[in-house]
């Protein structure tokens, strides 16, 4: 991909935790970053945002609830009729609503696989024409190891996250000839404020099964995902990169 001209990136849950950190990856390389959050309290959008203009990147936040899709195709044509074109699409956007199946219901199902899965289907597919217009882009997926090795009490997110496995393998096929990769980051048990409210005990027995011994951090995930829009994995497309301290192998 060719990088003379600042390359326009979306990343959805951009305010905070690891989304936060790609903002500032590809912000340190001159990128002009449009973020999404969801929260009426937008604080930690402010927060984020701030940060980046004070280190002179062009970036700015909208409030966006990923899940619906008249919304995020509203909110897309504002962003092609302002920066024209969008060069990469991180959708990384989720969030949890954990309790055992048994006691799980039908609105925590429908909350979870409604941001998690059909919130990347909403954001891919308002910018997959244009991408393919342009012959030229770069999406990425956040899944999570759980969508690969399950986890008792996230039936609605493991099923999310696979589910964002499949798309991003069925996406990548269907636009691999036009220029346009599509790969997904799986992360493993990351410290963000998503695993802050996990209780200790959670807590240990995550730790437990990773090989390294210890939580990743935003920014190392924010690195596989950089990595994967750049020139350098022009040639990858379809894969899922595990970021987990060895923790599914
Ligand atoms: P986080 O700190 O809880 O941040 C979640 C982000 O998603 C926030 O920016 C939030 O916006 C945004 N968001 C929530 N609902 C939204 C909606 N309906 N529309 C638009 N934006 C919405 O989460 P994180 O830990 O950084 O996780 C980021 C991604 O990595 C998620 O997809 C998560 O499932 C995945 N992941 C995380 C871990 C981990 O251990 N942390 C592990 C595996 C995978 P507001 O700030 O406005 O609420």
């Amino acid at each position: 991909m060719e990088q003379s001209r600042s390359r326009v990136v979306v990343i959805t849950g951009g305010s905070r935790g690891i989304g936060r950190s790609v903002a500032f990856r590809f912000g340190e390389e001159g990128a002009r970053i449009v973020l999404a959050h969801y929260d009426a309290d937008d604080s930690a959008a402010q927060e984020t945002l701030d940060t980046l203009n004070r280190r002179g990147i062009t970036a700015e936040a909208h409030k966006v609830d990923v899940s619906s899709f008249g919304f995020v195709d509203q909110w897309f044509k504002e962003i092609f009729k302002r920066f024209e074109r969008v060069d990469v699409l991180i959708n990384n956007a989720g969030i949890t609503r954990d309790t055992l199946l048994m006691r799980m219901n039908e609105g925590d199902w429908d909350a979870v696989l409604g941001v998690n899965l059909k919130g990347v289907f909403n954001c891919t597919r308002a910018v997959i024409r244009p991408m393919i217009k342009e012959r030229r882009g770069r999406i990425i997926n956040i899944s999570s190891v759980v969508g690969q090795i399950g986890n008792a009490g996230q039936a609605n997110y493991a099923a999310s996250k696979a589910g964002v496995m499949g798309l991003t393998k069925t996406t990548a096929r269907e636009v691999a000839g036009r220029g346009i990769t599509v790969n997904g980051v799986a992360p493993g048990f990351i410290d963000t404020e998503m695993t802050a409210v996990l209780s200790d005990r959670v807590k240990e027995e995550f730790l437990r099964q990773i090989p390294m011994g210890r939580m990743g951090t935003p920014d190392e995930v924010a690195e596989a995902v950089y990595w994967l829009c750049s020139e350098a994995a022009s040639y990858i497309t379809g894969q899922i990169i595990h970021v987990n301290g060895g923790m599914y192998m």
